[in-house]
């Protein structure tokens, strides 16, 4: 367990223009990633509970690291969706920088899976359809989140996914435009991103792919490219070498969307309303809501 802040104050400026002070108390620790550590924190004035971000200013001591968190806090400000993690507010003290989100405090869909292994197809139709609303409402606002996984994938206490993280993300100033950074996380990266160089770049179609990535590991319960080698791994994206095991029972339809999102041709990827209309989103109902009960076990079917 990380060791949880001291108690944070923000000191800013009244609607008189006064100095003025909010004090947090710090919560639970809920997770680490690349530079960032995150706790839950209430705010002793109102009581509120949010998750808080925390940024340690020495560790964007480098220009990269910097311009990237500048871009994650521009892009994730400016978002506002049901599906996607609320940003709340940002401050900064003379060690750190906290961004306030939304407390999503059934975790993330990868611990979901480590505790279940796999999910059920009613599930899994569940949460790809609310990741696929969350992924319409960014690219219609020209983002593409490029780090779609697992990991970033938040669950409320009522089992809302939420998209996190956007430190990958990038913003287009046009439909037509392409990206060529190589980034993304290594079992979920499409073959473009890959063959970046090569290529004329890539562009939203590589949320698609890691969505196929998602769905097909909430089933089968892993990664369908995974080897212990990243070389290996990146040589089957471009190889586009998975299978689907004997051991594990996956209906036609589940197996035909995959495939179409696992193209690796991204002109030949199916758009996300195309994606929705799907047979295996049609061949069953979506369940409203999932119990907090599947956490730990099978919900049952709708
Ligand atoms: P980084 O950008 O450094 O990778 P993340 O945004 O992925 O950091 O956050 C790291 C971890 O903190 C996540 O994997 C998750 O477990 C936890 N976390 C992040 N945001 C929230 C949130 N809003 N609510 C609850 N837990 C969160």
């Amino acid at each position: 367990m990380a060791e949880a802040p001291p108690m944070v104050r923000e000191l800013y400026k009244d609607e008189n223009g006064r100095e003025a002070e909010r004090t947090y108390a710090p919560g639970d620790f809920l997770g680490k990633g690349g530079f960032a550590r995150c706790y839950s924190l209430t705010c002793v004035e109102t009581g509120e509970t949010v998750a808080a971000k925390i940024i340690a200013k020495t560790s964007l001591a480098k220009p990269k690291a910097r311009l990237k968190f500048m871009s994650e806090l521009k892009i994730h400000q400016s978002l506002r969706h049901p599906r996607i993690v609320q940003f709340y507010h940002y401050f900064e003290d003379a060690s750190n920088h906290y961004m306030l989100l939304e407390l999503c405090s059934n975790h993330t869909l990868s611990t979901l899976l480590k505790r279940r292994k796999r999910l059920a197809e009613h599930e899994v139709r569940y949460y790809v359809k609310q990741l696929l609303e969350g992924v319409q409402y960014l690219h219609s606002k020209c983002i593409i989140h490029r780090d779609l996984k697992l990991g970033n994938l938040l669950l409320t206490d009522n089992m809302q996914l939420k998209i996190g993280d956007f430190g990958l993300a990038s913003h287009l100033d046009s439909r037509a435009e392409k990206r060529k950074t190589m980034c993304g996380t290594p079992n979920y990266i499409a073959p473009e991103i890959l063959n970046g160089a090569k290529n004329d770049g890539h562009s939203f179609e590589v949320d698609i792919w890691s969505t196929g990535v998602v769905m097909y590991t909430l089933l089968v319960g892993k990664p369908p490219f995974e080897t212990s080698d990243v070389k290996d791994t990146y040589k089957r994206i471009r190889s586009n070498t998975y299978n689907f095991p004997d051991t594990v029972s996956i209906s036609q339809e589940a197996r035909s969307l995959i495939r179409a999102m696992l193209d690796n041709d991204p002109r030949h990827r199916p758009t996300i309303t195309q994606i929705l209309s799907h047979s295996f989103f049609e061949a069953d109902a979506v369940p409203r809501l999932l119990p907090s009960s599947s956490l730990h076990m099978t919900p049952p079917r709708p």
